[in-house]
Formats: C-alpha cells, sequence, structure tokens
C-alpha cells in the first residue's frame, strides 16, 4: 500500500478508516468491530475517530476493535471546539483515552475553528505531548485563512494536517487550500472521500469504473490516492466495501480515466469557501 508521510516523518498507509456513525446503533457494534479489524488485517491501519461520533460511542468500537493490535494501529481523535481550552483539550483527550482504551493517540486534531484562541488549544496539545497522551497534533475544516493563522501561532508549524470534506464532488480546496499546505509537505486527510455514498452513480465515475472493472466508490477512492499527499478515510461497517477500499489503492487511473472524471466534475478555477459536512 502507498504511504504518506507527515512532516513530522510519521508514515501512515494512504487509505485509512473512518467511524463516523459508528457506537449509534448497539445491535450494529459486532458489525462495525469486525469491519474496523479487517480493515487493519488488510493494511488500512490508520483509524479516523472523534469524541464526537455518537457522543464517544465510536471511540468505543474502535477501542474493542483494537484491542490486542494497538501498536500496529495509527489512531487519530478529535477534540470539540467548545472543549478546547487549554485544560478542556487535556480533558477531552484523557475522556477520548479512557474509551478507546489506550494511553496514547498517534494523531489529535481539533475538529473545526472554535470559541477558544488557537495558542490555548495548541498550549493544551503541548502539554499532551509532553505527558505523552498524544504524538502529535493537526487540524480539521480550516480553511486557507484558517492554516495561515495556525502557522502564525507559536509552535504552529508543529501542525501535521489539516483533515477536509474533499471528493471529485467537493474539489474547491484544490484552489488554495491544498497548494498552501502543499508549500509546506502537510498531508491533507480526505474526509467523506465518496460523499458519503452520493456520488457513487455518476455517469462519468461509472464510465472509469467499467473500464477498470471495479466499483465507483474504488474510482472515487483511486482518484484521490493519485494526487500528492492525500490519505482517504472511508468508513464502512460492510465486509465486502471494506476489501473494495483496500483494493482501490491497486488501480492506477490513466490520463484518459482524470481526463473524463475532470470533465464531470470540475477543477474550481476561483475561491469557494470551505465546503463541511
Ligand atoms: P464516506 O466515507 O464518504 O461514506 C461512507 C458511506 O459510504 C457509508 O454509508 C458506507 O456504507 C458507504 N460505503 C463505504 N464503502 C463503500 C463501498 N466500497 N461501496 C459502496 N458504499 C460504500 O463518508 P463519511 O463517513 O462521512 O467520511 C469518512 C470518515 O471521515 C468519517 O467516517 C469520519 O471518520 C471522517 N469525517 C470527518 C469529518 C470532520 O469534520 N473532520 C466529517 C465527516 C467525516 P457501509 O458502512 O455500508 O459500507
Amino acid at each position: 500500500m502507498k504511504t504518506i508521510t507527515f512532516p513530522n516523518g510519521d508514515q501512515v498507509p494512504a487509505v485509512g478508516l473512518g467511524t463516523w456513525y459508528m457506537g449509534d446503533r448497539p445491535s450494529e457494534r459486532g458489525r462495525e468491530v469486525e469491519a474496523l479489524r479487517a480493515g487493519l488485517d488488510a493494511g488500512m491501519t490508520l483509524i479516523d475517530t472523534a469524541e464526537m461520533y455518537a457522543d464517544g460511542g465510536a471511540e468505543e468500537v474502535v477501542g474493542e476493535a483494537i484491542q490486542g493490535r494497538r501498536d500496529g494501529c495509527y489512531l487519530v481523535s478529535k477534540v470539540l471546539p467548545s472543549n478546547a481550552s487549554q485544560s478542556g483539550t487535556v480533558e477531552a483527550c484523557e475522556d477520548s483515552l479512557r474509551r478507546l482504551k489506550t494511553d496514547y493517540l498517534d494523531l489529535y486534531l481539533l475538529h473545526w475553528p472554535g470559541p477558544y484562541g488557537l495558542e490555548e488549544t495548541i498550549a493544551g496539545f503541548n502539554r499532551l505531548v509532553d505527558d505523552g497522551k498524544i504524538k502529535v497534533w493537526g487540524v480539521s475544516n480550516f480553511d486557507a485563512p484558517d492554516m495561515a493563522a495556525v502557522w502564525n501561532c507559536v509552535d504552529g508549524n508543529a501542525c501535521q494536517t489539516n483533515q477536509v470534506l474533499y471528493n471529485l464532488s467537493r474539489r474547491g480546496i484544490e484552489y488554495d487550500l491544498i497548494p498552501a499546505l502543499a508549500a509546506r509537505s502537510v498531508p491533507v486527510m480526505a474526509y467523506s472521500p465518496l460523499e458519503q455514498g452520493r456520488i457513487l452513480a455518476n455517469p462519468a465515475i461509472a464510465a472509469v469504473a467499467a473500464r477498470h472493472d471495479a466499483s465507483p466508490a474504488q474510482i472515487a477512492i483511486a482518484w484521490l490516492l493519485a494526487r500528492d499527499n492525500i490519505i482517504p478515510i472511508p468508513k464502512s461497517s460492510d465486509l465486502a466495501h471494506v476489501a473494495e477500499n483496500r483494493a482501490a489503492a491497486e488501480i492506477d487511473l490513466t490520463v484518459e480515466d482524470i481526463a473524463e472524471l475532470d470533465d464531470g466534475f470540475p477543477a474550481p478555477t476561483s475561491k469557494r469557501p470551505l465546503a463541511i459536512l
């Protein structure tokens, strides 16, 4: 599997595992744990979760899935902006660690810009790094001006990633945000890479999928992987979908494929506000 390198040198598989909506329904828990374990077995060892998802329930599902194999995982979670004061960030992380049944996160993100000053949140992250509770930190849902504000902070250069909505139908960030991140070798974690399923019936995707004997979801993921420094994190609780999403990393799109997808989903020609789900 292709790997992506964070600015601190950590290497992660280019395709990770999302967890939004996991933990919502107790009857689904077994399937969700099994799907995450299958994803880990297949080499998608980066798991993305958040204290927000199912009010901590998704972190509990992840905690069960990683039992006995924590060292083989790259765990990412997120602090809610309303908790992201200096002390609140530390407490939120400690709560996440309890639900995840682990003693450290590999990467901890601020879920979106919020009421607390960035310097305050970064001070909380620094404290967590010093205490060994997180390895590194980053942000999510930050537009280009928000990133400039991060880099203006003391220690802002330690930011490892910006997790944002990015898929064929959400290309606005190519205009300014991706270039700004690329200039500092900061990878993008692409959330909702399948647009939660809404783009899968698109004719351009279907045509490319047919040529590769692949599914539309695989083409959506392969398109992201064909770009530099992007980590798609599709969520699936379905074993067949997990296997498909992993196999997408083996698909090489041709110049013709990319052109056809560009026709169906044109790149931005001007600034667009950051799209958020
Ligand atoms: P997504 O990954 O684009 O789509 C998930 C949906 O697609 C699910 O309904 C899933 O159903 C289905 N699916 C997965 N693989 C498939 C396949 N091969 N074929 C057909 N359908 C497939 O959407 P997402 O969950 O919103 O985004 C992914 C992750 O990004 C989240 O889970 C979360 O970890 C993260 N995220 C972060 C933010 C943020 O603000 N930072 C916001 C949104 C999401 P099955 O489970 O049945 O496969």
